[in-house]
């Protein structure tokens, strides 16, 4: 299974990426993740990106889709995975499709988690106190939450009219938003006939 979770930022896609790999048996990759992770190593990268990621600012197109590609080439993707945080703007969306028109292994699914922004602003504040993430100060998430509008929404819209996005209601306990992915997912491979 190759699957984007779409969404905006606090919509729950790592949390719900992680609770959904074990069941579809492949990795979650959040280019989110990854990101922080170079930025804790101190890497010349981590170190660029670092600023950037704390403004709430989008990180180069250039630097993901390398990011991305080195990730991809490891053996455990090859079988599928769960994309967290990546496509999120049309150049990206379109360089996705052309790396894995290369590889030869189109996505399955894209799913988008629904969450109105009041209940977003709330989830950032609560992940603000607990974790202490730059940048889901309320400011922040504020310009965040402009950069999906302008930016990651006509991600959506690209995949629906390729006829590939489900949407989600992302607001529910965690397990029933599981659920409802799950639901969208196999409605998804009865569609294709798998
Ligand atoms: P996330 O954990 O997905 O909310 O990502 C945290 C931050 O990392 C974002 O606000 C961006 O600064 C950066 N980032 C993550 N994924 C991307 C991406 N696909 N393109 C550009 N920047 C990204």
């Amino acid at each position: 299974m190759r699957l984007v979770l779409l969404g905006a930022p606090g919509s729950g896609k790592g949390t719900q990426a992680s609770r959904l790999k074990a069941a579809l048996g492949v990795p979650h990759i959040s280019t989110g993740d990854m990101l922080r992770a170079a930025v804790a190593a101190g890497s010349a990268m981590g170190r660029k990106a670092k600023a950037v990621m704390d403004a709430g600012q989008l990180v180069s197109d250039d630097i993901l889709l390398g990011m991305l590609e080195e990730r991809l080439a490891q053996p455990d993707a090859t079988g599928g995975f769960i994309l967290d945080g990546y496509p999120r703007n049309l150049a990206q969306a379109a360089a996705l499709d052309q790396l894995l028109t290369k590889l030869g292994q189109p996505l399955d699914a894209v799913v988008k988690l629904e969450v109105p922004n009041e209940a977003i602003i709330s989830r950032c504040e609560i992940r603000f106190t607990a974790e202490g993430r730059a940048d889901d100060n309320p400011d922040t998430v504020r310009k965040r939450l402009a950069i999906y509008a302008e930016q990651t929404a006509p991600v959506a819209d690209f995949y629906a009219r390729h006829g590939k996005l489900q949407v989600v209601d992302g607001v529910g306990e965690l397990a029933e938003v599981t659920a409802r992915i799950k639901r969208a997912l196999q409605h998804e491979s009865a569609a294709a006939g798998g």
